[in-house]
């Protein structure tokens, strides 16, 4: 586990090099848990998300709002258009673009709407993306893994949860 005594600016350093150096077990874990998930994990899941998540101030890090930025669906659009009283084209233009998989992304990270202070100056209307990252307590679990192994590496909670979840399913 990435302790945090250490500040967050020397987790953040240190957290793709844990990553990298955890890679391979954890693949191993994740492509074990696919085949066989125990029936525990949602209500695991949810535990270890809510444990990790009293001790980290995400205002803090952002790191997730410097480095990657979530999708935006189509009803995102329409309520952060309608936030800025501006119609959903020109949002389109002016903030998003659309990416290989064609979902809506964000043009530029970090996100234009993180302010200096860490906070989201749309916090209200958020893509539902963002309310959802890591998504480390979504139900069936096993089924985003892929995604998370790459979420380890930007996100220090995800690469909490992940440790102790090795720790508590090896038991
Ligand atoms: S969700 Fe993860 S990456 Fe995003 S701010 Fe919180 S700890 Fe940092
Ligand atoms: S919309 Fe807000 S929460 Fe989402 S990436 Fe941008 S700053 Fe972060």
């Amino acid at each position: 586990m990435i302790t945090f005594e250490i500040g967050m600016d020397e987790i953040l350093k240190q957290l793709p090099q844990c990553a990298k150096d955890t890679h391979n077990e954890t693949k191993k874990f994740f492509n074990t848990l696919k085949k066989k998930p125990p029936k525990h994990l949602d209500v695991l899941m949810q535990e270890l998300h809510d444990d990790e998540f009293e001790r980290t101030d995400c205002l803090t890090c952002a790191n997730c709002c410097k480095t990657t930025g979530p999708l935006f669906t189509d009803k995102d659009v329409a309520r952060i258009a309608k936030h800025f009283r501006m119609k959903e084209q020109k949002f389109i233009e002016t903030y998003l673009r659309v990416d290989e998989d064609n979902d809506f992304v964000l043009q530029q990270v970090p996100c234009t709407f993180l302010g200096a202070d860490n906070y989201c100056s749309i916090y209200d209307v958020r893509p539902k993306a963002c309310g959802e990252f890591p998504h480390t307590n979504r139900k069936k679990f096993q089924q985003i893994t892929d995604l998370t192994l790459q979420n380890v590496a930007i996100c220090p909670a995800a690469y909490n949860i992940v440790e102790e979840m090795k720790k508590r399913l090896k038991k």
